[in-house]
Order: structure tokens, then C-alpha cells, then sequence
């Protein structure tokens, strides 16, 4: 038993911490003891807190004694190095917040908190959460779990790997174009990605503003409710948060899901779509099917135009974003003779070329003449791609579709590339641009051994309904339960 406490979701941990069956201390000192023994092999996390958990843990100890815990006290969790955490170093995967110690919490984290979570520490991403595959990591890229010659994903790869690796019961991640959804499918477990204004932004270091939301990954659909529960809600620091009430997530597993109607856009499953997550994902929809769904071809006839308005639209506000690292308020500087060449010497020397490529094209995308040719137009088709979502929720409930178009590729098999690399991200990045909640589950395995993850979209909050139907999905197959041999 204690051997594998480790390996515990959060749903199957909860019960034996509340019947003090085990203690917080010692799940926590377990799987401290794996990230060091196993980690090496990964690299999935940049800052482990040992100091810090071990005390988060004797509280949670505590406080289950006292009688006062929640579901997710004494939780072990790690934390995408995106999320700022008061005291605790907060990089982005980058060098130029190498030495970031923020002063405060996310809100996210803060409510983690006071319900009780440990925070094992903070895991590896793109740099600024910018990739697919978590190689612009400046301090090195993680691997796959189910084979480490492979990529994660990304950008939160290092929240996937370490859920996939048993090194935390689960994470959070950030998505602004499927940086949640796909690290979760490349690693075969589940990620949430929740409406727009679901979560608190507050404390989530930003990228692209108008598409960034946090989300869990986790080794269940049950976690992932659980999560939402904690982290949804409104958040008067955060005004783009909705104040909306949050359901009880978990209140609908478990419900059948017949008379449910899933959408099949036709869009997602053209040339380029691999054959074998094409087999995965129709097999999945012959699942859905067989417990009661009702499957119904759509059409989202804009989605050919969705990497094309991404990649302006979150490369623009990336160099507004990013324009706040300048050497002088946050993290590293390096000198120069004057003032302006200082700016340029800090942000040359210490973003990452991929960083500095989305600079220089958000930057020529907002500039006086450029801004209705590129950010004006691309605007506008976001509103058709969004409109095509309205018109195909009026005919199903929810969208079944890939998550990527193949399973992980080979570390470095992209990188040369980035074109190819943005193409990757063509089933993920639409429900940002349209603000839904989706959600990656688990569907199959490649005949290399590799995961691959169906995606189940919904209406703008709609997670209620996501997270019922990916259960009921979890419940009837058996690829989650599959671990990587390492
Ligand atoms: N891969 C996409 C990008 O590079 C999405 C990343 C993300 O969701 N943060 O921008």
C-alpha cells in the first residue's frame, strides 16, 4: 500500500487521508523522495519545495485532526511555473525571471491553499508558455514518460509528465491554445480547459490575455471537477473573471449521458488527421455512442482559418505582455551604457529565440499601418470561428473531436520548424478563440506505446456537462488506468 501512495489520484487519496488511514506528511515525504529519485530521467520540475511542503503537509495534518479538512487537504500538487506563488520562485521556464520571487499568490493558488493543498513545487513549461512541446524551456526540455525520446507536449508539459510520472496527485496548467489539452493528451491524462472567465486569472502570469485560462491535469475526470470546484469563481482582481455561480462539478458523474447529442465536425477529421489517433478517436466515438450519445455530423467551416488568427492575435498581445520585462521592475537585467541599450541588452540576452520571434511578429503586427491588416482582420475572424461554435451548440450539446492531430513527436523533430510546430495546435486553439471549455480524456494508445487523448468541447460554461460526459467515457474504457513503465 504505502509503495504506491504515490500513484493515487486525488479522489483515491481524500478517503484515506479524511479516515487518517495515512498521513499528508507521509504521502508528501513519498513522492518527495520519487521526484528525487525519478526527475532526473524527466526534468518536469524546476523548483521542487521540500522545505515548503513538508510544512504545508504537518498543517494539513493538523487540520484533518481538528476535523476541518476539505477534499483536497493534504493534496500533493504541482504547480505550472506560470502560476505565481508568494515566496516561492516563479520562473515562466525562463531566464529572464530567473530569480522571481513573487510577493503574492495567484488566486488559484491562494485558494489551494486555504483548502489545504501541498505544493510539491513548480513544473517545467515553454518559455512564457510559448510552444507545443516544452523544448523552449529554458532550462531544458522535458521528456515523455511513456518514452523519453519523446516530447510532452506543452506548453505545460512539465504538469502532464509529472501527473503521467506519479510525481504529484495533480497540477494545474495554463492553455491559451491548447497548452492544458494537448500536454494531456501527449502524456494520457486528463486536462481541463476551462470557459473564459471560469477561473481567476489573478496571479497567472500573462501571455496572450484575451485567450490565457488555468486549468487542472490530473489522473482522473473526478480530480479534474474536484479542481474546478476549488479554483472557479469570481475574483474582484480579476476583471475579465465572470461572476457567474460555480456548480458542484461533481455533482453530474456518474449520470448517464444517453439523449446526449455530440457533434462531429466534419473539419477535424481531414488529410493530416494520423491514422491511428483517427481509429482512437472514432473508436471513442463508437463508445460515446454505445452509452447513449447521440452522434450528429456538424460543420465549423472557419476552423481552417483558426492557426492563421492565433498567431497574430496571441503573438500581438504577447509583445504587449511581454513588454513589462525590461530589466528595470521584475527579474534579471543586464547593464548598459545607457538606459535604452540596457532595455535592449536585458531582453536580447535573456528571452529565448522563440520568445523574441513572437515579439517581433506581435510587434509588427499592432504597428501603425500593419494593426487593421493583421490584428483588425484577424479579430474578425475570430468572431466567424466563434459564430460557427454558437451555430453548432444549437444543434448538440457537445463536440467530439482529436486533441492533435498526432501523437507525441520526437524531441527535436520539430524545432527547426516552427511552422510545422504552430500547425500542431489546430484542434486546441478554436475554443480559445471562442472562449469554450474543453477537455482532453484519454482514448487510446499508438502502436509505439504512446497516449492519445480525445477532446470533448462545450458551451461557454459549460464544464458541468464536459465533465459528466468525459466521465461516463473514463468509466465505460480503461486507457486511463495504464501507466508509463519507468
Ligand atoms: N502551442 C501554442 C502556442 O505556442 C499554445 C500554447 C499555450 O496554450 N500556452 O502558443
Amino acid at each position: 500500500m504505502t509503495d504506491a501512495l504515490y500513484s493515487l489520484s486525488i479522489s483515491e487519496l481524500a478517503p484515506l487521508l479524511a479516515r487518517r488511514e495515512v498521513s499528508p506528511v507521509e504521502v508528501t515525504e513519498r513522492i518527495l523522495d520519487r521526484i528525487q529519485e525519478m526527475d532526473g530521467q524527466l526534468n518536469s520540475y524546476l523548483t521542487v519545495d521540500v522545505e515548503g511542503a513538508k510544512a504545508q503537509a504537518k498543517d494539513a495534518e493538523a487540520r484533518l485532526g481538528r476535523g476541518e479538512a476539505t477534499a483536497l487537504t493534504g493534496i500533493p500538487l504541482a504547480l505550472k511555473d506560470v502560476l505565481t506563488t508568494k515566496g516561492l520562485r516563479t520562473t515562466c521556464g525562463s531566464k529572464i525571471l530567473d530569480n522571481f520571487v513573487p510577493l503574492f499568490d495567484a488566486t488559484v493558488c491562494a485558494k489551494l491553499r486555504e483548502a489545504g493543498a501541498v505544493f510539491l513545487g513548480k513544473v517545467n513549461m515553454d518559455e512564457f508558455a510559448m510552444g507545443s512541446s516544452t523544448e523552449n524551456s529554458a532550462y531544458g526540455p522535458t521528456h515523455n514518460p511513456w518514452n523519453r525520446d519523446y516530447i510532452p507536449g506543452g506548453s505545460s508539459g512539465g504538469s502532464a509528465a509529472a501527473v503521467a510520472a506519479d510525481l504529484c496527485a495533480a497540477s494545474l496548467g495554463s492553455d491559451t491554445g491548447g497548452s492544458i489539452r494537448q500536454p494531456a493528451s501527449h502524456c494520457g491524462v486528463v486536462g481541463l480547459k476551462p470557459t473564459y472567465g471560469r477561473v481567476s486569472r489573478y496571479g497567472l502570469v500573462a501571455y496572450a490575455s484575451s485567450l490565457d485560462q488555468i486549468g487542472p491535469l490530473t489522473k482522473e475526470v473526478r480530480d479534474a471537477a474536484l479542481l474546478l470546484n476549488c479554483i472557479a469563481g469570481h475574483d474582484p482582481k480579476d476583471s475579465t473573471s465572470v461572476d457567474a455561480a460555480v456548480p458542484d462539478y461533481l455533482e453530474g458523474l456518474g449520470r448517464e449521458i444517453k439523449g446526449l447529442k455530440i457533434g462531429v465536425p466534419r473539419e477535424y477529421f481531414g488529410p493530416g488527421l494520423d491514422p491511428e489517433v483517427a481509429g482512437a478517436v472514432q473508436a471513442a466515438l463508437k463508445t460515446l455512442e454505445g452509452l447513449g450519445a447521440e452522434l450528429l455530423e456538424v460543420s465549423l467551416p472557419n476552423t481552417e482559418y483558426g492557426v492563421a488568427v492565433y498567431y497574430v492575435v496571441a503573438v500581438a498581445e504577447a509583445s504587449s505582455n511581454l513588454a513589462r520585462y525590461d530589466g528595470v521592475k521584475y527579474g534579471v537585467r543586464q547593464e548598459g551604457r545607457n538606459l535604452l541599450e540596457m532595455y535592449a541588452a536585458t531582453r536580447t540576452r535573456w528571452f529565448g529565440p522563440e520568445v523574441r520571434r513572437r515579439i517581433m511578429l506581435g510587434t509588427y503586427a499592432l504597428s501603425a499601418g500593419y494593426y487593421d491588416a493583421y490584428y483588425r482582420k484577424a479579430s474578425q475572424v475570430r468572431a466567424l470561428i466563434r459564430g460557427d461554435f454558437d451555430r453548432a451548440f444549437t444543434q448538440c450539446d457537445l463536440l467530439a473531436t482529436p486533441v492533435s492531430p498526432t501523437p507525441a513527436f520526437r524531441l527535436g523533430e520539430k524545432m527547426a520548424d516552427p511552422l510545422t510546430m504552430y500547425l500542431s495546435d489546430i484542434f486546441t486553439i478554436s475554443a480559445n478563440l471562442a472562449g469554450i471549455p474543453g477537455i482532453s480524456v484519454p482514448c487510446g494508445f499508438s502502436a509505439g506505446g504512446l497516449p492519445i487523448g480525445l477532446q470533448l468541447m462545450g458551451p461557454p460554461f459549460g464544464e458541468a456537462a464536459l465533465l459528466q460526459a468525459a466521465y461516463a467515457f473514463e468509466e465505460a474504457t480503461e486507457f486511463h488506468r495504464r501507466k508509463p513503465g519507468l
